[in-house]
């Protein structure tokens, strides 16, 4: 096992040292708890530092500010709480059981043990904690054998009923799977299986379920994920024209570098408008998701003209223009045709950031005037540049001198 020390920056250490102080004082047993235990028993670098108290986490929270710099966020009502300085957070949180009473309903919480606490949570992986001040300091707790699954490389969920409580853990099953190297656990993939058989995503609201493919997406091997999410039939359940996903294989390995918003593009690579129109809804998608699965959806019907064999910059540009730059990436990444990839790659690289060197009021000084001419004549000289003809600025003023003259001062 990696240790906490030499995982944890200084600004991290100086946070986790009060924590620790004051929970001895506050007579608090104080928790290192799931994923960053998980990560340390794994030799890998924690994400977060996760701690748990049997006490009042907010509490302690207001200690460890008052002890340090550190900036601090109290959720009372949740009994959980985070201090920050810089880049260094420590979250905190009062050991809590949960009951869910209906599949999909957020959970029912009350004060309980350490043990409890570790007991409702997703898979046995996680369900792990150190203690770090108190009568458990230094014992590694382990009420599930996450530790002999981690040993065995295996995702297992605590309870049969585990995807129907929260049918967001299959993401995050397929997540650490890809992310850590691990398996679905045999019994674990009957019960992932029959979850989505019983269509328990339909439980989780739209919100949540875009934050989950969210995660999916910003994952280092969001590609390999996602796919395995297709492969397991978790995709097609999501939204059903993402059936397996399969063609998201055509991004290089990871993701090859793309953004998630472009992954969300690649995702409806395949769709019509009105499936697009439906993904954009199924997920409550925000603007900037919204614009790049739709804009993807109206580029695929351009493929045909984006491989033809004359195609002016001025054309490709039109053709492209004011669509979200996800879409047009994912699209470079996703179309079989080299001449089409070329064209995008040209578009990205390059003709997106042409403009003029004259500005609207540097025509108003030339005499076109205000209003939609300026537009007009701008467009001109951007189609000049697309075209490559390289103006300066005397160049440009001498361009729509001209133009003016053989419009008779009117444009
Ligand atoms: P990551 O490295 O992705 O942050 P993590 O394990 O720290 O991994 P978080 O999403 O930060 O994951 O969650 C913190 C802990 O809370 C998890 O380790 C897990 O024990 C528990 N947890 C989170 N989400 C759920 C859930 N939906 N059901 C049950 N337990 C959960």
């Amino acid at each position: 096992m990696r240790s906490l020390r030499g995982a944890t920056s200084t600004g991290a250490a100086g946070l986790l040292a009060a924590a620790i102080e004051g929970a001895g004082r506050l007579d608090m047993p104080l928790y290192l708890v799931g994923g960053p235990v998980r990560d340390l028993l794994l030799g890998r670098q924690p994400s977060d530092l996760d701690l748990v108290v049997e006490g009042d986490a907010p509490r302690l929270a207001s200690y460890v500010a008052g002890k340090t710099d550190a900036k601090v966020v109290l959720h009372r009502r949740f009994g959980t709480a985070s201090v920050r300085v810089g880049k260094e957070r420590l979250d905190l949180a009062t050991a809590r059981r949960e009951v869910y009473e209906r599949p999909g309903a957020l959970p029912k919480v009350t004060g309980g043990s350490i043990e409890e606490d570790l007991l409702r949570r997703d898979f046995t992986i996680n369900a792990v904690a150190l203690g770090l001040a108190g009568p458990r300091s230094g014992e590694l707790l382990d009420p599930s054998l996450g530790v002999s699954d981690l040993d065995k490389g295996l995702v297992r969920t605590l309870h049969a009923k585990s995807f129907e409580d929260d049918a967001t853990r299959v993401f995050r099953a397929v997540r650490y799977e890809q992310r850590l190297s691990l398996s679905l656990e045999g019994e674990t993939l009957g019960r992932l299986a029959k979850a989505l058989e019983m269509d328990m995503l339909a439980t989780v609201s739209a919100d949540r379920l875009r934050r989950e493919l969210a995660l999916v997406l910003s994952e280092e091997r969001a590609v390999e994920t996602t796919l395995r999410a297709g492969a397991l039939g978790v995709l097609s359940r999501l939204y059903p024209p993402l059936k397996d996903a399969s063609w998201m294989g055509r991004f290089p390995e990871g993701s090859g570098g793309a953004q998630p918003l472009t992954l969300v593009a690649g995702l409806a690579y395949p769709m019509s408008h009105g499936e697009a129109e439906g993904f954009v809804r199924r997920l409550n998608m925000p603007s900037s998701w919204g614009a790049a699965a739709r804009d993807m959806a109206r580029l695929t019907g351009k493929a045909a003209a984006l491989e033809a064999p004359e195609l002016p910059a001025t054309a490709l540009y039109r053709m492209l223009e004011g669509r979200s730059a996800a879409s047009v990436e994912a699209l470079r990444r996703l179309t079989p045709s080299r001449a089409a990839q070329e064209r995008l790659a040209e578009y990205l690289e390059r003709l997106r950031f042409v403009k003029p060197i004259l500005r609207g009021e540097d025509l108003a000084s030339l005499g076109v005037g205000r209003g939609p001419r300026v537009g007009e004549v701008l467009r001109l000289l951007l189609e000049e540049r697309l075209e490559g003809r390289a103006l300066t600025r005397e160049e440009e003023r001498n361009f729509v001198l001209n133009h003016l003259k053989s419009h008779g001062g009117e444009i």
